[in-house]
């Protein structure tokens, strides 16, 4: 299972605050395939929130992305926290707030966008294995 599809109908039928914690273990396409070869493995946990006409979703997931060191070429794993709040909006075309992009359809709310996009900005333009690391020995 690839997709990271919640079923929230439930939460949409409790009041305003209730929350609900979902624990995630399970691996997700490459965000960047030109860059990132393998799969990730994501575990953590994140926290939903319904609010008046959104829900709150707070991440606490981690992962290792392997990526090449841009000094020596040699591949290493980078662990990655992502730490971060995203509003999800279920007012379906009355958005009162633009800046929430991710939206809620038929009471599935896909999380993946989400943290695709957490994942691609905590990867460091030119990465290194080790903030020493001397590039290639000749
Ligand atoms: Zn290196």
């Amino acid at each position: 299972m690839t997709n990271l599809k919640l079923k929230i109908a439930d939460l949409l039928g409790q009041p305003i605050g209730n929350s609900r914690e979902i624990e995630i273990s399970q691996n997700i396409p490459s965000p960047d395939p030109d860059n990132i070869k393998d799969e990730l493995h994501i575990t953590g946990k994140i926290t939903l929130t319904k609010l008046e006409s959104e829900i709150l979703g707070s991440f606490d997931l981690k992962t290792q992305v392997a990526l090449l060191c841009s000094r020596c070429l040699k591949k290493f794993k980078l662990p990655v926290h992502l730490k971060y709040e995203q509003e999800f909006s279920y007012a379906d075309k009355k958005q009162k707030n633009p800046d929430i992009i991710y939206t809620i359809s038929e009471n599935n709310l896909d999380i993946l966008p989400s943290i695709n996009q957490e994942i691609l900005l905590a990867i460091p333009l030119k990465p290194l294995c080790n903030q020493n690391c001397g590039g290639i020995k000749i």
